[in-house]
């Protein structure tokens, strides 16, 4: 992974044993961190489809993988919708 601009100002870097936290606890912190609209946008494009590590996934501007899939759905389905919308 490369590392980021953005990364050097994300509050779970500097928080000790964070990456162990219950993911409430990791989504309470991403709520307060300065960038957490590049990190979600970060989680939506990297690849996190770990297989037989579902609780491994990581948390990425609040969101786990559950929800990131959600939003990936949504934002293809709209992009499609937009497509096919602009060609009839
Ligand atoms: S939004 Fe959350 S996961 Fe992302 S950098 Fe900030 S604290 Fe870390």
């Amino acid at each position: 992974m490369t590392a980021l601009a953005w990364m050097d100002r994300a509050v779970c870097a500097r928080l000790k044993g964070w990456h162990q936290a219950e993911p409430e606890d990791q989504a309470e912190t991403c709520r307060h961190c300065p960038v957490q609209a590049e990190c979600v946008a970060y989680g939506l494009g990297v690849e996190t489809l770990a297989v037989g590590n579902e609780k491994g996934f990581p948390i990425y501007g609040g969101l786990d993988r559950a929800q990131r899939l959600r939003v990936r759905r949504k934002r293809d389905r709209d992009r499609l919708k937009a497509r096919l919308g602009g060609q009839s």
